[in-house]
């Protein structure tokens, strides 16, 4: 099976040759050109964008990193001619330097990483090289962040493209965050009730800035996984009555339904309307309060694709991301994380098909390793997360070649102050327990 970005490149070939004929196969012809052409509109633009692909309707904060020119070599060099100088960039680093490569990354890049995985996996396997200088996570914004607060203070993670950012992650940002905190202390107080339980702790999910991850560990809150949500949830309600939950409202409502938290107490939290849009009354009975997230990528499934599989494929396996809309969750005959559906199709001893609601690359990838079974993306459009798409073997290239130079750069570094808060929370989630 050829890569996603050999695929784009094919179909956007051919819908010239044969004008409208391959119509509708990608979300957007713009994918076939190389990122960097967006770095330069940027520019001219003077606002940043996510670029296309899943997303690029996001509007992108003003304050996100842009990453500004690629040196023309890099961009003018072929997929071969980069292959080459990264290896023989990684070969003269040697222990110096590890890659880590997200589950949504494209192959042209994974095919270079020391370590595949989700973020906290991949800030995690940075750990076992405490000798390397440099952690180059080919992944977005918030995992490199991450791995700065879990990684030794001289080791410099670096991130090839600035502009891979998280729309997701970009919804929630840490004035917000602390405009509604306010607010809810208004009406909620601060003090604890008979059993000694807080009226709101806030949980901020994996996919969010370190800001936010040290607001929560400043307020007594916690990080979560889209692996363990659940457990998270556990443990936040055994210390509050109830939970503000960001910046993803799917994560969070899937999660809360499954331990049994009515719909009618999970108000949404929109940051734009005073008291989020809701009524205190509503604000008052609620157990979970949802920030209005989304991942635009797990956003484009729904249960008509499911249906269409289940007519197609009788005895079709449908798993799913919890990132995804509640009613394609339901509809789902799973749902976990990247790792949960990674395990579930290695766990198939018999030939089954799989119908899987994730990123495109990451679904690809599992088709390719499993040839026994049949697997495909729910979504039939090519539409890959458009800020993993920002990292290219150009940015790859380049970064390394910059290090082998003696020089860092793409360097990602998060304030002490941001730090040891940050830590607090993620400690408390390592701690948390079923
Ligand atoms: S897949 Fe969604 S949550 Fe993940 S990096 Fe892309 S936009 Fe963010």
């Amino acid at each position: 099976m050829s890569s996603v970005n050999t695929a784009i490149q094919l179909i956007t070939r051919e819908q010239a040759e044969n004008g409208a004929a391959a119509k509708g196969s990608t979300c957007s012809p713009a994918l076939a050109k190389g990122p960097w052409d967006y770095d330069v509109a940027e520019a001219l633009a003077g606002v940043p964008a996510y670029g296309p692909g899943a997303s690029s309707a996001d509007v992108a904060p003003a304050a996100t990193p842009r990453q500004g020119q690629l040196p023309e070599e890099y961009k003018l060099a072929s997929d071969a001619e980069l292959g080459e100088r990264i290896l023989a960039a990684k070969a003269a680093l040697g222990d110096r330097a590890v890659i880590l490569g997200h589950f949504y990354q494209r192959d042209e890049v994974i095919q270079y990483a020391d370590f595949v995985g989700d973020s906290f996996q991949l800030a995690n396997a940075a750990l076992t090289r405490p000798d390397a200088e440099a952690i180059v996570f080919c992944g977005v914004h918030f995992m490199a962040e991450t791995a700065d607060i879990l990684s030794a203070p001289e080791q410099a993670v670096i991130l090839p493209n600035l502009a891979a950012g998280c729309s997701m992650a970009d919804m929630a940002d840490a004035d917000s965050v602390a405009e509604c905190w306010e607010q809810l202390e208004e009406i909620f107080g601060t003090e604890p009730d008979a059993e000694g339980r807080v009226p709101v702790i806030p949980v901020t999910y994996m996919n969010s800035s370190a800001a936010l991850k040290a607001f929560c560990g400043e307020h007594g809150g916690i990080v979560c996984t889209s692996s363990n949500a659940k457990t998270v949830l556990e443990w936040a309600f055994q210390r509050a009555r109830r939970v503000l939950f960001f910046p993803d409202q799917h994560l969070g409502r899937n999660t809360a339904k499954a331990l049994g938290v009515p719909l009618e107490q999970m108000p949404m939290w929109n940051p734009r309307q005073d008291l989020g849009g809701n009524d205190e009354q509503a604000l008052l009975d609620s157990r979970v309060i949802l920030w209005h997230g989304f991942c635009s990528v797990h956003k484009r499934f729904n249960v008509a694709q499911i249906e269409k599989a289940r007519a197609e494929f009788p005895g079709v396996q449908v798993i799913v991301h919890p990132e995804c809309p509640m009613e394609v969750v339901d509809a789902a005959d799973s749902a976990g994380s990247t790792d949960f559906i990674k395990k579930a199709i290695a766990a198939a001893t018999e030939p089954t098909t799989f119908a899987i609601g994730t990123e495109i690359n990451m679904v690809n990838r599992l088709a390719a390793e499993y040839p026994q079974h049949t697997i495909f993306c729910l979504d039939p459009v090519i539409c890959p997360c458009s800020t993993m798409y920002r990292i290219h073997p150009g940015y790859l290239a380049w970064v390394l070649e910059e290090l082998v130079a003696g020089r860092i750069v793409n360097r990602i570094t998060v304030a002490d102050s941001v730090q040891d808060n940050a830590r607090t929370a993620l400690e408390r989630m390592l701690a948390a327990r079923p």
